[in-house]
């Protein structure tokens, strides 16, 4: 196995929560061949923000071009499924818009490097913002039914923020701005077409937007900062290590408290029967490059 010189951060991540996850996704290089239904959810709204904040004011136009670029990752995604997601998301970005329009600065998609223990760590983050002569890292969640005092917990412990602080110190950033967009369950009826169904659901947010948007920081301390500089060596010395004796790989152990965080992981099927020629050429597809 080659020599490991460039790291994703979300590979880092995937290594630290579940191994089994690691080896079916680094090592066998396999991702499911169709993701689960509210996948387009978080990936469309994310595109279609981006897109937003590079400029582009026409929201639909947004989300259109997100949505092709989601099926062009996905082919075999379930076409009336994003068409009813379609609608949704172009309610609740119409809503958030009328509510949030815009950050005083924003630097969106963020391309961050850094060079550890000679190994090039890379990473993105949804933007830098300025507010007054303070910068933020902006960071856009798409929840589905999680609370937001489960999700502050969680990231109070998270290293996804420590590490984008570690990474942009030189910016002197204050912290992770979490920008939250819950994922809300509406019925589309069937006379509608998704332009009445999204305006049906944006006035039913605007009467209560708490209960989709909410925002708020996360800091860390300099001293969090420095100890997980550590944590961080030590990892990617363990992932090295895993990688120059590949029979460590196959003896990854599972993680069954990570299997539903966020989105059901997709290897389940791998970890629930086993590994097939059969499942594998069912389910999964060889990974292509990271972006
Ligand atoms: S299903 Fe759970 S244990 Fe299996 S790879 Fe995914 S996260 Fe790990």
């Amino acid at each position: 196995m080659s020599e490991l010189k460039e790291i994703s951060f979300s590979r880092i991540q995937v290594f630290r929560n579940c191994r089994r996850k690691y080896y079916y996704r680094y090592v066998l290089n396999k991702e499911a061949k169709i993701p689960q239904f509210p996948l387009s959810f978080g990936k469309i709204v994310h595109q279609a923000l981006y897109e937003y904040h590079l400029g582009n004011k026409d929201i639909l136009n947004c989300i259109e071009k997100a949505k092709n670029d989601f099926l062009n990752a996905y082919p075999d995604y379930n076409l009336e499924r994003v068409d009813y997601e379609i609608g949704l998301i172009l309610g609740v970005l119409s809503a958030y818009l009328e509510i949030f329009p815009s950050f005083d600065y924003i630097e969106p998609e963020k391309e961050i490097r850094l060079s550890l223990n000679g190994i090039e760590i890379v990473g993105r983050i949804d933007g830098l913002i300025q507010e007054g002569n303070k910068w933020w890292i902006l960071e856009h969640k798409t929840i589905g039914s999680t609370s937001v005092i489960d999700f502050q917990k969680r990231l109070q412990l998270d290293d996804q923020p420590t590490l984008y602080m570690y990474a942009l110190r030189g910016y002197d950033v204050c912290g992770v701005l979490y920008n939250l967009i819950r994922r809300p369950r509406f019925v589309k009826y069937l006379q509608e077409n998704y332009k009445q169904f999204a305006e049906r659901i944006k006035e039913k947010i605007l009467r209560d937007p708490s209960m989709y948007f909410s925002r708020f920081k996360i800091y860390r301390t300099l001293r969090g900062i420095k100890e997980f500089e550590k944590e961080l060596r030590y990892l990617i010395h363990t992932i090295r290590e895993c990688h120059k004796h590949p029979d460590r790989l196959e003896v990854f152990y599972k993680n069954p408290y990570y299997c539903s965080s966020y989105l059901e992981c997709e290897y389940r099927p791998l970890c629930v029967f086993g590994i097939s020629d059969r499942l594998l050429e069912m389910l999964y597809k060889d990974r292509e490059e990271e972006k």
